[in-house]
């Protein structure tokens, strides 16, 4: 009795990670394993820019009795050197919208991914598109697939390197790829049935609180659901914040790891800078995706 109480008290989630379906190294069913194998009891998959991993992983969720959030990550326009990223929840995988937003995303991918290997070529890294794609295996080409191929042949010791020499902002090879405003991906991820949560706050790099609570407020203004409370990137001080921030707000809380696989080795899934995510964080985005809203303009 004491024991299960125990457990109870301690069940947890993940509410961000990504597969092969983006730049992640584990198979959308084999993140959903590893979520079981976790003593996780909830997973919402959320890969850049496409919900290819989905049907797999809510499959295999099924089979192995955990809950199962279907999930997507968006990258926005964002004033340098701060980057947005939005996570939709319970997005519909049939809808029109959805195809569309991602067949836009994955187009600005290709018109920036051969630009990157390009000027790695002009730099005297003799890497090709065919290499990056052969890295993706035909998921969602990021530069995550770009830093592989260069650890493996050799430029770079770690992926971490990759970025800071060549692929990260500011350095030599870096290209943006045109992105969403934070107001179209909003207005996309609610059209297609799901709650919009701001990922990894502490990204944003704002200078100070009041900027910080000001992009919260625009955000809020424009139909934000969420704020990501838990996450790899914040320390015990930055979770408490955004809980604050959370609040006052009226927004809800959620949490995740940001598991990459390989990609992110430090990285576990199920475990954000030492904190587990608590169960509660998923029951109340799938209680605010049960209640009646009204439909989005
Ligand atoms: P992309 O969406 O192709 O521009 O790649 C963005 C992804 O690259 C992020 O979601 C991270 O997974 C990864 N990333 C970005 N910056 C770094 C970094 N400095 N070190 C390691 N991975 C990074
Ligand atoms: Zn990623
Ligand atoms: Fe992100
Ligand atoms: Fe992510």
């Amino acid at each position: 009795m004491f024991f299960s109480l125990v457990l109870m008290s301690v069940e947890s989630v993940d509410l961000h990670c990504h597969s092969t379906a983006s730049d992640g190294t584990f198979a959308p069913e084999d993140v959903v394993r590893l979520a079981k194998r976790s003593n996780l009891v909830g997973l919402a998959l959320t890969d850049h820019d496409t919900i290819a991993g989905l049907p797999a992983a809510a499959a295999e969720a099924k089979t192995l009795g955990l809950l199962f959030l279907p999930g997507i990550e968006i990258s926005c326009t964002y004033p340098q050197p701060g980057t947005m990223h939005l996570l939709g929840y319970g997005i519909d995988p049939d809808s029109p919208v959805l195809r569309d937003m991602t067949r836009g995303l994955i187009e600005a991918r290709d018109n920036r991914n051969p630009r990157i290997v390009a000027r790695l070529n002009e730099l005297g890294v003799a890497i090709t598109m065919a290499d990056v794609e052969a890295e993706a295996n035909g998921g969602v080409v990021g530069r995550p697939h770009i830093a592989a191929v260069l650890v493996r042949k050799g430029y770079v010791s770690a992926i971490k390197h990759a970025f800071d020499k060549y692929l990260g902002q500011g350095a030599n090879a870096y290209f943006d790829k045109e992105r969403l405003a934070p107001r179209r991906a909003i207005e996309l991820i609610k059209q297609s049935g799901g709650l919009v949560v701001l990922a990894h706050p502490v990204q944003l790099r704002t200078e100070n609180d009041a900027q910080l609570q000001r992009a919260i407020k625009d955000l809020v203004d424009m139909g934000l659901d969420g704020l990501e409370v838990i996450h790899s990137d914040h320390d015990a001080a930055l979770v408490e914040k955004y809980i604050r921030l959370a609040d006052r707000y009226h927004l809800l809380k959620t949490g995740g790891s940001d598991f990459h696989g390989q990609n992110k080795k430090d990285i576990q899934l199920g475990t954000a800078n030492g904190r587990r995510i608590p169960r509660q964080f998923l029951d109340h985005l799938l209680e605010k995706l049960r209640a009646p809203r009204k439909a989005p303009a």
